[in-house]
């Protein structure tokens, strides 16, 4: 290694891997020279991006001379009507993403501890570990959240509890009963992150967004975001619901216009485009089912999802099947750098990608 990052470079680089992401259409297109892609690996909406906010969007577009609203005030005012919030508890982020490095950025010292379930998103490793932060997984249980496990890992020097619901990858949930518990009893100064980035799609009745908490003046975050569900992922926004004195803190080393102008009005149109809103529940509700109904009659194991991805068991090596599958045109995620070696990620695709995706799987798995 170059001798001056190697002494110069704080040391907390050293323990960081890179983020791997789902891997890009425009990647596959290039290494293995097929056009006919479909990407199954993102939880990306497959329905595109909601139309009202691609109108929004160019009627914006004459704007991108100016510097955004740093303070995002329409979109907080649209914000607050719908989430019924005031407008000084919202933090809005270029991507969740960035909310969840400035929350690290805020609360994080060296050596403080925070704990999340094993696997989980990987974001909340990342960031607290910039930081110095002290990282404990707790394992999950039975692919869901072990809170009497993630209870019993508390200490002096917790700051942060990560809870991801519904989680990612397996997409399951906290039951309201639960988190309730858990919150009574989980000392008052940590701070609790309830990610809710696939809130939306939920469907379980026992499945209860965290916003409840901060009427209850509890240190929680809810974080949300415009990338999966409202289908803005290429512009960079997600949101955090807190208590306006977390929010002042956080906002403290915020960057002057981190969101830009485009992702602000196309956000705000996307809350109120209700037919985007139906048709995506529709077809998230109907690739479910289908997808459940071929996994049962193909023999895999699946774990039921309140998201709009599947943890399914292909009883074989995941890389071997995300190779054979990529080389179809069809990009899922493998299980393996979750701890699960014979476990794929799939997102909820259209009915089309989703019988493609079933086609293929089924001549891969054939062998
Ligand atoms: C995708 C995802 C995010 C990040 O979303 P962005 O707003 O695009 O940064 C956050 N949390 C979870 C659990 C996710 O899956």
């Amino acid at each position: 290694m170059n001798i001056f990052i190697k002494e110069k470079a704080r040391k907390e680089i050293f323990e960081l891997d890179e983020y791997v992401p789902g891997k890009p259409i425009e990647e596959v297109k290039r290494e293995l020279g097929i056009d006919d892609i479909i990407k199954m690996a993102s939880n990306e909406n497959a329905l595109g991006p909601p139309p009202k906010a691609v109108e929004a969007i160019k009627t914006a577009l004459d704007m991108i001379n100016i510097y955004p609203d740093g303070n995002c005030y329409l979109l907080k005012e649209k914000m607050s009507q719908v989430l019924e919030i005031e407008p000084e508890a919202i933090l809005i982020g270029n991507g969740s993403d960035e909310l969840l490095r400035l929350i690290a950025e805020t609360f994080l010292n060296k050596d403080d501890e925070v704990i999340f379930a094993d696997p989980t998103f990987s974001e909340y490793e990342f960031t607290a570990k910039i930081m110095g932060a002290k990282c404990i997984r707790v394992p999950l249980k039975n692919f869901c959240h072990d809170l009497d496990a993630i209870y019993a890992a508390v200490t002096s020097k917790t700051k942060i509890i990560y809870l991801c619901n519904p989680n990612n990858p397996t997409g399951t949930f906290l039951g309201e009963d639960e988190l309730n518990l858990f919150m009574q009893k989980v000392p008052e100064d940590i701070l609790i992150i309830l990610d809710e980035a696939y809130i939306e799609y939920a469907d379980d009745e026992r499945l209860k967004s965290g916003i409840k908490y901060l009427k209850e003046n509890k240190n929680v975050i809810v974080l949300r975001t415009f990338s999966k569900f409202y289908g803005l992922a290429a512009l960079r926004i997600g949101y955090g619901l807190t208590n306006p004195e977390i929010a002042r803190a956080v906002r403290k080393v915020f960057e002057p216009f981190n969101v830009n102008s485009l992702a602000q009005v196309a956000a705000a149109a996307a809350l109120s485009d209700e037919a985007y809103i139906k048709n995506t529940l529709l077809q998230n509700k109907q690739g479910k089912e289908y997808l459940y109904k071929e996994f049962d009659q193909m023999g895999l194991d699946y774990v039921p999802t309140q998201s709009n991805f599947i943890f399914v068991d292909t009883g074989q090596d995941a890389r071997t099947v995300f190779e054979r599958l990529l080389k179809m045109g069809v990009i899922i995620r493998t299980g393996d750098v979750f701890g699960y070696p014979t476990h794929i990620r799939v997102t909820v695709g259209t009915t089309e990608q989703n019988q493609r995706f079933i086609a293929s799987l089924k001549t891969v798995l054939r062998g």
